[in-house]
């Protein structure tokens, strides 16, 4: 059985062809520029590789030269499409009606359309490659799997925000969150891990990549999450301001004329890194900045860091204190410096950054063991000294993983 992940963005298409018993990756690609004359489809099968530049005029033309690739019998990974068993969608939204991943139908669809209002860059590509691709996979089990859904058990008093409440009826303006597909993986490899069954442990998840959120899990459920009703909410991140006083958009519209959409362009796409150092949205650029004297980068370095405290600290009170701090994506699996500037000055909490552990762990594979974690894979890591009460750890995310399991699951319960 074969299980193939989707994840498209708005001109690009991101996927996975893993074999559902083994979870092995057999081939992994990108169409990028799609609608464009330039569209380019990067993929890696085995030691295959290539770089096919054909106009790929939409996600349909995308899967079409996808599933080319898949079933070429040059590189044998699928003989035929029937192979193909079930076919799991990234969604990054899924509104208040999916609490987990379905198994797409009519219905399900109708559900997609009408939430697309509330994720308007993100949703409508999903929905569109999930109609293709029904249609190029027709016997496959399409599902979907919403980076909101793992939300849903955060309690209305942590989710629902102090406006008036006509509006969430109107609108369904509440907290969603995002990165639950990340959330929900690392969590569950922490408990793995460490040998202790999730719901015993109180646990922060960082995810701190372009987009950055952390959720605190408690129960082995989602109890509160720094993103909201969109993904501009929380964290500092490399283009997003992350949490502002609201006040200052409604200021900036009178003193600087801005539009609506002026304003989502400067809080999404001029703020966050790239706003405060006036360098580059990319931590390691605004590292190297700071390296080199320039106190901007410096001063947005120690902002970033402040605002993953901040939230820790928020978590730590929401749950009543805290087991396992993990953290994940670009910036929490690479850089040293960020996860001892994010969570130094905790000691009196229990959590503590061992700077060999730190700095050192991250070079080879195997140093999990050493550390004490149960059948450690590549990249997956303790950063906190050894007895130290709260465990630290970086654990690579690997949603497309998480999605092809949960795709996995609902064939065989179907
Ligand atoms: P996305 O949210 O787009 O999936 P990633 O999780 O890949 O992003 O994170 C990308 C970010 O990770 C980069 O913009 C950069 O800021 C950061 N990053 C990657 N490697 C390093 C490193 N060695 N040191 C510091 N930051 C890094």
């Amino acid at each position: 059985m074969k299980l193939l992940v989707f994840n498209a963005g708005s001109s690009s298409l991101k996927y996975q062809l893993l074999e559902g018993k083994t979870e092995q990756v057999l081939a992994k690609g990108l169409v990028d520029r799609i609608g464009d004359a330039k569209s380019c489809h990067s993929w890696r099968i085995g030691d295959a590789h290539g770089d096919d530049s054909a106009a790929v005029a939409d996600h349909g033309a995308a899967i079409r030269a996808i599933i080319a690739v898949l079933t070429d019998p040059a590189h044998a990974v699928a003989a035929n499409l029937e192979e193909i068993a079930a076919v799991g969608h990234r969604v990054v939204h899924g509104g208040d009606y999916f609490s987990a991943s379905v198994v797409v139908t009519g219905e399900v669809l109708e559900k997609l359309d009408e939430i697309s209002p509330l994720a308007p860059l993100h949703n409508p590509a999903a929905v569109q490659c999930i109609r293709a691709a029904r249609d190029f996979l027709p016997t496959a089990t399409h599902v979907a799997a919403f980076d909101t859904a793992f939300h849903q058990t955060i309690p209305a008093y942590a989710h629902r925000y102090p406006i008036p409440f006509e509006l969430y009826d109107k609108y369904k303006i509440r907290r969603y969150g995002f990165h639950g597909n990340s959330h929900r993986y690392v969590s569950a490899r922490a408990a793995e891990l460490l040998r202790v069954p999730l719901r015993d442990l109180k646990l922060i998840s960082c995810h701190l990549g372009n987009g950055s959120s952390i959720c605190a899990i408690k129960d082995a459920i989602s109890v509160d999450t720094s993103m909201g009703f969109t993904p501009l909410d929380g964290l500092m991140m490399g283009t997003r301001s992350g949490a502002i006083d609201p006040a200052i958009v409604t200021f900036l519209q009178r003193h600087e004329n801005l539009s609506p959409d002026q304003i989502d362009e400067l809080l999404n796409m001029k703020s966050g890194l790239l706003g405060a150092s006036g360098v580059s949205k990319d931590l390691r650029d605004v590292l190297d900045a700071q390296e080199q004297g320039d106190e901007r980068a410096r001063l947005a370095r120690e902002m970033y860091a402040y605002s993953i405290k901040r939230y820790v600290g928020q978590y730590m009170a929401a749950m009543g204190g805290v087991d396992v701090i993990v953290v994940t994506a670009g910036v929490g699996e690479n850089s040293p410096i960020m996860r001892r500037a994010a969570f130094e000055g905790l000691e009196r909490f229990g959590i503590a950054v061992d700077p060999w552990r730190n700095i050192e762990a991250d070079k080879g594979t195997g140093h999990g063991e050493e550390a004490g974690l149960y059948n450690a894979g590549p990249g997956e890591f303790k950063f906190s000294p050894q007895g130290s009460r709260v465990k630290l750890m970086v654990i690579p995310t690997n949603e497309e993983l998480m999605i092809a399991r949960d795709a996995k699951a609902l064939i065989q319960s179907t």
